[in-house]
């Protein structure tokens, strides 16, 4: 699935990850309703006799009168269960898509989800699980010594945070940065921080610095910080080690995005359709779904609407033409969630098609 072909459409890998049931859907006895059944395909909301034994036996008997399982089946490049782990996840999308990097091409990789789905787990992780951010650095930086002989190759990254259409420093924090774009170098953030960890604890202790500096209400974290899109981008710059001073000098870059929560931007029930509009909305969420919902059309004609927001805006090169987009849906499993895992399971249904 993975694999650029001349017309430009294989250029999204679209996952989707199942977590764990947590502990108060666990005591809350609540059923299980997403379920992987084999590595691309999963099933949403089953009919109990089409997945037996799976979770059966805490489930509460179903008046079937009242409930109608959809039991929909939706395919994906990859479905991770929830006894995948973040290495896992990692070597089977983002690893693909790195060959492409030191190539020369730009690249994104996003965790999309409601607030708790597992988004930050997958992009970041923790000391014991580390995440899709610092996998990836340890392979670049593993690649790059390899090639080390015939060409220099520098490595630099950033981690910046878009906040209520404002894009904050998160290594750095500061004001708020303006985004331009330029002929020759592309998108630029103005102002943002470069740095170079020379080591892989150093760039542990570098992203778990820059989380910390998310935008976190004291008494309410979650409400506050699941609004916040963190955006860590790696920049590849690589020339040959030629004498020659006009040798090729190629950078490519790299955005890996944990975003905002999705339970407030609502998919409007067409295909196609708008993003709604509404109270509260996370307006840079909405343009990326614009955005990708454009670049998803084949039929449409008319300019991909990424001046719409922050996010869009630069992303903009790292989005769509030869760029490779690796989009991470993270799921609960529970019945809990069911609305929210619904609209994503639909959103990266859709996010296919690009
Ligand atoms: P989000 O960033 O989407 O709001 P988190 O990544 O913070 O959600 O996940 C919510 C909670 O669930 C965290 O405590 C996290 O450690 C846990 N969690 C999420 N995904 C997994 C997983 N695949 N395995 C184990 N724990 C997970
Ligand atoms: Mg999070």
């Amino acid at each position: 699935p993975v694999g650029q072909d001349d017309t430009g459409k294989n250029n999204i890998t679209v996952v989707v990850r199942i977590r764990p049931e947590n502990a108060r859907e666990r005591e809350g006895n609540s059923a299980v309703i997403v379920k992987p059944m084999n590595e691309h395909v999963l099933v949403f909301d089953p009919n109990e006799q089409s997945s037996p034994g799976y979770g059966g036996l805490r489930k509460k008997p179903r008046d079937i009168r009242k409930h109608r399982n959809k039991d929909l089946k939706f395919a994906f490049d990859n479905v991770f269960g929830p006894e995948s782990n973040n290495i896992h996840v990692y070597e089977t999308t983002t690893k693909r898509i790195l060959n492409g990097l030191l190539n020369g091409y730009n690249c994104s990789v996003f965790a999309y989800g409601s607030t708790g789905a597992g988004k930050t787990h997958t992009m970041l992780g923790n000391a014991t699980q580390p995440g899709v951010m610092y996998l990836t650095m340890l392979e670049l930086y593993d690649r790059i010594s390899a090639i080390g002989t015939e060409k220099s190759c520098e490595v630099a990254v950033s981690y910046l945070e878009v906040y209520n259409e404002q894009i904050h420093d998160l290594l750095m924090p500061g004001k708020n940065l303006p985004v331009r774009e330029d002929a020759n170098s592309g998108v630029v953030i103005q102002g943002l921080s470069l740095h170079k960890p020379r080591n892989a604890d150093e760039l542990f202790s570098m992203l778990q610095f820059g989380n910390k500096n998310r935008t976190q209400h004291p008494t309410d974290a979650n409400a506050e910080s699941s609004r916040s899109h963190a955006v860590f981008q790696v920049f590849v710059r690589q020339k040959d080690r030629t004498a020659n001073i006009s040798a090729e000098v190629r950078v490519a870059k790299m955005c890996l995005v944990d975003l905002a929560g999705s339970e407030r931007a609502t998919v409007t029930k067409n295909c196609g359709a708008r993003f709604r509009e509404g109270a509260n909305i996370n307006r840079s969420l909405l343009a990326l779904g614009n955005v990708i919902n454009a670049l998803a059309d084949h039929k449409y004609k008319g300019h991909i609407p990424y001046r719409d927001s922050k996010l869009t805006r630069l992303l903009k090169d790292s989005l769509g033409g030869n760029c490779q987009t690796v989009m991470i849906a993270a799921v609960s499993p529970s019945r809990f969630s069911y609305e929210d895992t619904y609209n994503t399971l639909r959103y990266a249904d859709r996010a296919k098609y690009i």
